[in-house]
């Protein structure tokens, strides 16, 4: 799927696919540097982390190894709870392992933080996160995000991942809808 693909229904590319993968190479260089020698888990937060998780992976120079998680932080509104409840966990044992977290956006920070508290408690020799995006409230979380793609403004954002009523993953840049697709103006 592709830009032009959705018509009317995109009001604007926020960031085209050459910087999403531009920032990938980055990150992964990153990665790579910190990482050196080390015996590496990325864990992918499903389903968001999918396109993120699978590109990075990709660029990484060492074999890290790839586990998922899922978890639901949405009740009926539109914000997070903070209230987390697991619906896949790891298959892997991480104690004592080098364990990345990789995530398509922070925005409250309230899953991260729990997901950290979570998994720090299974006793892994390190965790970080990398996220592709962060929205301006995350900014006021009491969470320390290692690796960061892109600052982002306070809209809601679909793409590389990245759902609205899980559609809309499947596009290679993350952008913004129009309003009518939102049924915002009766459309
Ligand atoms: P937080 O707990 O940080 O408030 O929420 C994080 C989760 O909410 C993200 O992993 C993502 O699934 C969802 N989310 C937050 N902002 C957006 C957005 O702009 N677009 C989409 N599609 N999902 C978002
Ligand atoms: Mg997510
Ligand atoms: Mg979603």
């Amino acid at each position: 799927m592709d830009e032009k693909d959705l018509g009317n229904d995109l009001a604007k590319v926020l960031i085209p696919e050459a910087d999403l993968q531009a920032k990938v190479r980055e990150l992964a260089a990153q990665v790579d540097a910190d990482y050196d020698g080390k015996d590496l888990l990325l864990v992918g937060v499903l389903k968001g982390a999918v396109m993120i998780m699978a590109d990075l992976a990709r660029a990484l120079h060492s074999p890290a190894s790839m586990d998922w998680m899922a978890v639901s932080s949405y009740g009926s509104g539109t914000k997070s709870s903070g209230v987390v409840r697991i619906l896949k966990d790891l298959d892997t044992d991480i104690l004592d392992r080098h364990v990345l977290i990789v995530e398509d956006i922070v925005d409250s920070g309230l899953t991260l933080s729990w997901l950290v508290s979570n998994l720090l408690s299974r006793g892994p020799a390190s965790l970080e996160i990398c996220a592709l995006l962060r929205k301006p409230e995350a900014v006021t979380a009491d969470l320390d995000v290692k690796y960061i793609g892109f600052d982002i403004p306070n809209e809601f954002v679909i793409g590389y991942g990245l759902d609205y009523a899980e559609k809309y993953r499947n596009l290679p840049f993350v952008g913004t809808l129009a309003p009518h697709v939102y049924g915002g103006d009766g459309a």
